[in-house]
């Protein structure tokens, strides 16, 4: 994916100021530049690689040298200011809340040292005002942003971040998964202590025993309001 994202461009073609910095000195007179940077909305149901997919996207950035910054809301706090994904690989992020504003903090960061990509974790729980900030981040600073998150809460309805970056991302990108039943999985069940579906209770609710799958639309409906 990361390849996808860089053009091969004649040395000659290129004003000194549009060098890369540190110039790679590719033979052949070549030099890499970035095409413009989009906002990427990965989304899926639950544990289709979300954050597995995020971690590798932010190693291949580090492995060639480059920065990331790696964001996740504190409403998830089971693991502090870390991610973890199921296959167990893990890396080291900030947290931010509903109130902090994303371009800001980019900006921070940016004062720092040089920002190549921003990725977002458990992004259905941004605001609708994060997602124009990260927008921002894509149009002002041209730095391209990756949001991995849910599509839809356990009643199907969009969350309000994975709503205004369905809204909003240059491009969509499904990360799919299966239903018990072999068909593609795009709903989410939440399941109460007794392993029974849940019809109601809010959208939000982390730290309790609750467990959640991944179903297809029919065995989502099933399980919601029966046969
Ligand atoms: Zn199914």
């Amino acid at each position: 994916m990361n390849s996808g994202r860089w053009i091969l461009l004649p040395r000659a073609l290129l004003k000194p100021q549009q060098l890369p910095c540190p110039d790679p000195g590719l033979p052949g007179g070549e030099a890499y530049l970035p095409k413009m940077a989009k906002l990427y909305f990965y989304y899926s149901a639950m544990n289709a690689g979300k954050t597995t997919t995020l971690l590798q996207s932010s190693y291949n950035y580090r492995e060639r040298g480059m920065n990331t910054l790696v964001l996740k809301p504190c409403i998830d706090d089971r693991h502090g200011a870390r991610i973890h994904s199921r296959i167990g690989l893990e890396m080291a992020a900030e947290n931010f809340t509903p109130e902090q504003n994303l371009l800001e903090l980019a900006d921070s960061r940016v004062a720092e040292q040089l920002l190549h990509c921003v990725l977002v974790d458990e992004a259905q729980f941004l605001t609708q005002a994060q997602v124009f900030q990260l927008s921002e981040v894509v149009d002002q600073r041209k730095i391209p942003v990756l949001a991995y998150g849910l599509r839809t809460d356990f009643q199907g309805e969009l969350f309000e971040g994975s709503r205004h970056l369905l809204a909003w991302a240059d491009e969509l990108c499904e990360i799919k998964t299966i239903c018990h039943c072999g068909s593609k999985a795009t709903m989410v069940v939440r399941l109460d202590e007794q392993g029974n579906p849940a019809r109601a209770g809010a959208q939000v609710q982390i730290g309790g025993n609750d467990s959640y799958v991944s179903m297809c639309r029919r065995h989502f409906k099933e399980s919601l309001y029966g046969e």
